[in-house]
């Protein structure tokens, strides 16, 4: 379990991390979010150990992180750090020993993983020999090669094709099942909803948002209304006290209203008209971050 509490980071007089707290658990996946700028890097790298914070604590199963605790951690920063002129193999290997493993520990791992992401070939090929989408899967690789117990990835998606996505997704899910605590940041929400239970929304180094997704969500007082149906009167729709837009996607309309009460009067206005399909539904975790962090934010 990782814990960390109230951590304070400042850079001259600037707060980059202004006293955040959450933990995550074994098992758990972990969404922090930002905007740039909002300290993601800063908190990752308090937790990693390679940043004092001024003041807060940051523990792992009880411990503070410090270099006894540094061989259960892995992690993919955001600055890649794969050595170009190495081979795969000699890359894995370096890692896996400062991680304090046996060779021969190493290599199985890797030639599971190497078969696993599809890049048996890539073994004795140079790192910067290889395309930036396989590049990242062994920056993954290196990350998770010792088994961590904790598992950061920062931005773990950027440059990879759909599929490469998936397989990437895979692996993280199979980590989880396998007990790791796995803190996760994505500028994509897609990527966030799919996969974690609890997250943390930061603006400027504080959280505004932090707690499970669920109950983030079903808290959350706008809702968007599905609608489908025969000539449907936008205006009319829009008329509506709270109702805040219609929009008409591939087949039906999306209505957002500012609170869920509000559906019972869009209910009692479209009774009579021929609607096939009247849907209340919570609003996307893009939505929520956009309203809560403001237009700024770009998908
Ligand atoms: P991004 O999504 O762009 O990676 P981030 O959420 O990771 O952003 P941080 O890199 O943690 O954000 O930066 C948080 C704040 O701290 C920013 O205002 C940044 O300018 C500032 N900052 C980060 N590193 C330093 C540094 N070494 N010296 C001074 N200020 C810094």
């Amino acid at each position: 379990m990782l814990k960390v509490e109230n951590i304070v980071k400042y850079y001259n007089d600037v707060a980059a991390v202004d006293g955040l707290s959450f933990e995550v658990a074994d098992g758990e996946i972990f969404g922090l979010l930002g905007e740039n700028g909002a300290g993601k890097t800063t908190t990752f790298r308090i937790i990693m150990g390679l940043l004092s914070a001024n003041s807060g604590s940051v523990t792992l199963d009880g411990k503070p992180i410090d270099y006894s605790v540094t061989d259960q951690i892995g992690f993919v920063t955001e600055e890649r750090s794969l050595l170009s002129k190495l081979t795969v193999k000699e890359q894995i290997i370096f890692y896996g020993i400062l991680k304090g493993m046996d060779e021969d520990s190493i290599l199985k791992e890797l030639d599971y993983w190497l078969q696993r992401f599809d890049i048996e070939s890539y073994k004795d090929r140079k790192i910067k020999e290889l395309s930036k989408g396989n590049q990242q899967k062994i920056q993954f690789i290196s990350a998770i090669i010792h088994h961590p117990k904790l598992l950061i990835l920062d931005e773990p998606f950027t440059g990879l094709d759909p599929i490469n996505v998936q397989m990437l997704k895979n692996a993280i899910l199979d980590l989880q099942k396998q007990g790791t605590a796995i803190i996760f940041s994505s500028h994509q929400m897609e990527h966030i909803e799919q996969f974690c239970e609890k997250l943390v929304i930061l603006v400027k180094g504080k959280a505004i948002l932090n707690g499970y997704l669920q109950d983030i969500k079903k808290s959350y007082r706008k809702k968007n209304i599905l609608l489908r149906g025969k000539k449907i009167q936008v205006e009319e729709l829009k008329s509506i006290p709270g109702v805040l837009s219609v929009e008409k996607h591939a087949n039906e309309y999306v209505i957002k209203i500012d609170d869920d009460k509000v559906a019972s009067k869009v209910f009692q206005k479209i009774r009579d008209w021929d609607i096939s399909k009247f849907d209340v539904t919570e609003p996307t975790l893009n939505e929520i971050f956009i309203d809560k962090v403001g237009g700024r934010y770009e998908k």
